[in-house]
């Protein structure tokens, strides 16, 4: 750190609070080694408590005279935490209009939240000296149990850890003996990932010899690996993507450099980091939520100083500081889950992006079904667009086949049809994959006399009917209702299960094919650790069986035996009101269909539906998702809907109806006053109700801004912010930004 600059008279410091500005405090005590400088932690008096923030500026003057200033509590780290890291947290937080001391915080491990010092966890190691190692007889000569110690590290070159010293019986006196009279000495080495072996033995096993695309994808990558190079590799399930990422990392890590990997919430699972792990003799740390706040400090800490080649991890994994970033791969870039939908809303893709862009690096998205952003960056030729149109094992990936529901009897959602393909792949000795993406027994309970339907008291929304326990519940808000005898209205018993969920479907499967194992796969069937493990496991070893599953089973999951998917109901997802319905929709559909066919079959694909003469559905089951995604964004440009326009919502709830109303009101109309003079080319729509207007009790209004240019959206963000933040009637309120939303519920 340059120390030239004279010492600050006043810290800013980043709270983790809603507001949107640092706190000013008077440096005291020693000042760190290397002066005190943004990304310092402190400890500082704030309220009637103390907190961890972070030093965001050094400077000469306050708006608060001085003798009103607080002096700082303590100082926390020795040097300032990672740069790279800083700046990301300050990128964050003005791209997504977020309190920066908020955002720090979120950014950072638990432990270091909590004050902890960000340094390697060690651990002591004792070994012979030479003098230990051809000891005098005298020195031992009445110490038998210093000479077994001493004879014990003698055997062991490398020495021994303290743990496995201790385990043997001998104690802390013992070895301090022996290094009093300098016959052993102790070293300290970090727990985790030791440093990296030298470049030419990188491998643990070779890398697959790849195929032209494959192959000319990676050169494209290799061109520019010291540069800003974002690249979009577009490959269906099963055509090698996996590959070009573990061959570029090769390339980056041979380098001296780090590769840092995103994966969805659901694909960081132990077979993918087996994966990673069996290629390469580097370190590999993994960041997930199964880790203790001791690993992920140790993770945070092996990647901040280098010693992590590789980083792995799901959303959050973005804010790992890297000491020699060399590359950035975001796996399933389409996915959703990288998308944080509540507090720092933020998409990690993006800012992955944004990070490459800062650190010159490469950065890889890779999907089946890329997003229609990244289609058109790729379509328009910013980012480069490398296909790989083959798969790299033996069959093409299966075609979507539509079954009309319309007239056809059901069972569990199945259609005939369905049925029978179903026993045809089962007497085969395949297994079948029924994908339903609503756990549960039924959407709801009704009652057959009147027409009432279980509805949830605090939301608008029905109630889902569950046998596993039984019970109502709503899944927007998670209140449970015991059933009823009978209907609440009427007093009639007949109550019946509306719609299917995938309790009914593993129902009827198991009636239908009572020789065949059933294995449902839902959040309620998962919630003890392991199980969804446990099911993959006998699914691979290969005998006949049928999977009922939700998304959880949609993606990354490689299940190589099963030949026949059928798809209960295609119509749900499609044909939500939400935008990206249609994109998300068949995304979904399409990592579904992937599932089947991945090993010596070909595949089957069977989509029910009630509208068969779509013309999105038949354009994705006849020309696939490439076509299908080219029309959605002829389709939202003449929409002026994004990629094409770029857009922010505003969302507020409250218990109260009226508060959110008048608020929204006021808000839209400071709003348009101010757009009217600075910025006419922004819009602002709304406020409205949001499309579920009553959840958990309150109501939930919403303002919806618009811009073609980024920056002008941005500074209108960033007016109507500092508006809320100085209306008192907002504190009343519970109100959030949201900068290119996902969803628009
Ligand atoms: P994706 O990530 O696109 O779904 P993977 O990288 O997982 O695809 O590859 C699918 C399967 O094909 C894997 O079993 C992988 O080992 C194999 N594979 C990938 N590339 C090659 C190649 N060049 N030669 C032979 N097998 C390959
Ligand atoms: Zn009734
Ligand atoms: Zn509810």
């Amino acid at each position: 750190m340059p120390t030239s600059s004279p010492a600050p008279r006043v810290l800013g410091v980043a709270i983790p609070s809603p507001l949107r500005r640092l706190f000013d405090y008077r440096p005291a005590g020693t000042p760190p080694p290397g002066g005190w400088a943004p990304g310092v932690r402190v400890r500082v008096p704030f309220g009637r408590r103390e907190v961890v923030g972070v030093i965001a500026e050094c400077r000469a003057t306050s708006e608060l005279p001085p003798e009103r200033l607080k002096p700082i509590s303590a100082c926390l780290d020795d040097a300032p935490l990672p740069a790279d890291w800083l700046w990301l947290c300050r990128f964050t937080a003005r791209y997504y209009q977020h309190p920066l001391g908020d955002t720090l915080h979120q950014a950072l491990p638990v432990l270091l939240r909590q004050g902890r010092p960000l340094a390697a966890r060690t651990r002591e190691r004792w070994g012979a000296t030479a003098a230990g190692r051809a000891p005098e007889p005298a020195a031992l000569g009445r110490a038998p149990r210093q000479a077994a110690l001493l004879a014990m590290l003698c055997q062991h070159p490398h020495g021994l850890a303290t743990q496995a010293i201790l385990a043997q019986s001998f104690g802390r006196d013992q070895l301090r003996a022996l290094a009093d009279k300098g016959l052993v000495e102790r070293h300290e080495e970090p727990l985790t990932a030791p440093p990296l072996p030298d470049a030419d033995h990188l491998l643990a096993e070779p890398a697959l010899p790849l195929n032209r695309e494959q192959a000319s994808a990676l050169a494209a990558l290799h061109e520019r690996l010291d540069a800003y190079h974002p690249c979009l590799l577009e490959g269906v399930t099963g055509s090698g993507k996996t590959e070009v990422y573990l061959q570029l990392i090769e390339a980056v890590v041979g380098r001296g450099r780090q590769a840092l990997v995103l994966v969805p919430e659901i694909g960081l699972t132990p077979q993918t980091l087996a994966r990673f792990r069996r290629r390469f003799r580097v370190p590999v740390v993994a960041l997930h939520s199964g880790l203790t706040d001791h690993e992920r400090l140790d993770a945070w800490e092996a990647a901040a100083s280098g010693r992590a080649s590789i980083v792995i991890g799901t959303r959050s994994a973005i804010f790992t500081p890297l000491a020699r970033p060399g590359a950035i791969i975001v796996d399933e870039e389409h996915d959703t889950s990288y998308k944080q939908q509540d507090g720092l809303r933020y998409h990690a893709r993006d800012l992955a992006v944004a990070r490459a862009h800062r650190h010159a690096i490469p950065v890889l998205l890779g999907s089946a079904t890329p997003s229609l952003e990244s289609l058109a960056k790729a379509d328009g030729g910013e980012w480069r667009h490398l296909p790989l149109t083959r798969r790299a094992t033996r069959h093409a990936p299966a075609r979507l086949e539509l079954l009309d529901l319309r007239g056809r009897p059901r069972r569990g959602g199945l259609a005939p049809p369905a049925l029978e393909a179903i026993r045809e792949a089962l007497s085969a000795g395949h297994q079948v994959l029924v994908f339903i993406n609503r756990r549960g027994f039924a959407p709801t309970l009704a009652c057959h006399a009147c027409g009432w339907l279980a509805e949830c008291e605090a939301c608008d929304a029905r109630l889902t009917l569950h046998r596993q326990p039984p019970l109502l519940a709503c899944h927007h808000c998670d209140r449970r209702r015991a059933l009823p005898d009978a209907c609440p209205e009427c007093s009639s018993i007949d109550l019946r299960p509306l719609g299917s969920g995938t309790e009914r479907t593993e129902e009827t499967l198991a009636e239908q094919f009572p020789d065949t194992p059933v294995h449902r796969i839902d959040r309620d069937s998962t919630r003890r650790r392991d199980a969804f493990e446990e099911v993959l496991a006998e699914v691979r070893r290969g005998a006949p069986c049928l999977l009922v599953g939700t998304q959880m089973l949609a993606k990354g999951h490689h299940l190589p035996h099963v030949t026949l998917v059928v798809v209960i109901n295609a119509d749900a997802g499609l044909y939500a009101s939400d935008f990206r319905a249609l994109e998300q929709g068949a995304q979904l559909l399409v990592q579904v269909a992937g599932r089947a066919g991945r090993a010596s079959h070909p595949g089957r694909v069977l989509v029910q539906t009630l509208h068969p003469d779509d013309p999105h559905l038949r354009l994705l089951a006849e020309r696939g998702y490439p076509a299908l995604a080219a029309r959605l964004l002829e389709e939202r440009r003449a929409a002026a809907l994004p990629p094409f326009r770029f857009l922010a919502l505003l969302r507020l709830e409250s218990p109260r109806e009226e508060s959110a109303v008048e608020l929204g009101r006021r808000a839209a109309a400071a709003l348009r006053d101010w757009l009217a003079d600075r910025a006419p080319d922004v819009d602002c729509l709304g406020p409205v109700p949001a499309p579920m207007e009553r959840r958990q009790g309150r109501y939930h209004l919403q303002l919806m801004l618009g811009a073609e240019r980024r920056s002008r959206l941005h500074e209108a963000c960033a007016w109507l912010t500092a508006w809320l933040e100085a209306t008192p009637e907002a504190r009343r309120v519970r109100w959030s930004l949201d900068i290119d939303p996902q969803t628009l519920s």
